[in-house]
């Protein structure tokens, strides 16, 4: 902890005594010197949920009200924020984006407002039972309130990086979309849990949809660590390729899970009683 001292003689001044004082914040030796046995966890009952934008919102109402359905009778048991994806739309837009060259940035900005798009239809379809659109702001502050008064908050979930968007490894679509931003949500609120709602059971070790009905001769993975999945180097995954070095760095949430919602609206109710109904990805310790 800091440390006042007094400078010597009637003048004397107070000055701070700073474990971090002429240090670069830079120097690999002293951060780990900042690394603590255990973090604080805010909001260590809120469970974050991240319903796809492709995979379920653009699907409609045969897709959209089971699910919603279940959330009105979990929200009763259980502390839930909703965060929104962003799906077809957002594809539509980084393509003209892409073609008219715009900086990854910009696209950033543009995938965000479809994501609002979403956060509002879902808040209009749960307002009656609770329903609430917040933003990034203080209101994430706020979110085991709402909860606890019987509300269910809703985001979006495009991380507010605009402009300061991360450099795309390959390509320029911005890499933290709205899986990243549920991820960077849970992980800095402390976060009960983290549950992506999809289309498929979990992660196989390609694209099902591009597999030619094989399915089945698929390798599935119900549980594999982030270092593991990241050794694999697949080409295609179900979630957004940056959250498995965000978790293996990850300081509260030690794991997620990624779920079809889509056909079993049930396993919402499953996840959120910490059953293991889809792909487990956890941080290796
Ligand atoms: P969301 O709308 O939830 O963001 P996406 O459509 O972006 O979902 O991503 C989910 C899709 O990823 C699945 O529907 C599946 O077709 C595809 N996918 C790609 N690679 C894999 C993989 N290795 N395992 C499972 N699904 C995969
Ligand atoms: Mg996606």
């Amino acid at each position: 902890m800091s440390k006042l001292v007094k400078e010597e003689g009637d003048k004397g001044r107070l000055h701070i005594e700073t474990p971090l004082m002429g240090e670069s914040l830079v120097s690999k030796e002293f951060l780990k010197r900042t690394e603590a046995k255990e973090y604080f966890r805010m909001q260590p009952d809120i469970n974050v949920l991240k319903i796809g934008g492709q995979s379920i919102i653009d699907r409609g109402a045969k897709a959209v009200l089971p699910i919603l359905d279940v959330l009105i009778q979990a929200k009763e048991k259980h502390k839930i924020i909703l965060m929104a994806g962003g799906g077809t739309r957002a594809r539509h837009v980084y393509s003209i984006g892409v073609d008219l060259g715009m900086p990854t940035g910009v696209l950033s900005k543009l995938g965000d407002k479809v994501s609002w798009q979403n956060a509002e239809m879902l808040t209009v379809l749960l307002a009656k039972y609770g329903g609430v659109k917040i933003g990034h702001g203080d209101n994430l502050e706020q979110l085991t309130m709402f909860c606890r008064l019987g509300y269910l908050p809703i985001t979006y979930g495009i991380p507010p990086y605009g402009y300061f968007e991360h450099p795309a490894e390959i390509g320029s679509i911005p890499p933290h979309r709205t899986d990243c931003g549920a991820f960077l949500l849970a992980e800095n609120i402390g976060a009960r849990s983290l549950i992506y709602l999809k289309d498929e059971k979990g992660l196989f070790d390609s694209d099902p949809k591009k597999g030619e009905g094989k399915k089945n001769k698929m390798r599935f993975f119900d549980r594999i660590s982030a270092r593991e999945l990241m050794e694999l180097d697949l080409d295609d995954l179900i979630i957004e390729r940056p959250i498995l070095t965000f978790l293996q760095r990850a300081k509260c949430l030690k794991e997620l899970q990624i779920i079809d919602a889509l056909h079993h609206p049930e396993h919402i109710l499953d996840a959120l009683e910490g059953k293991h109904v889809g792909t487990i990805i956890y941080k290796e310790e």
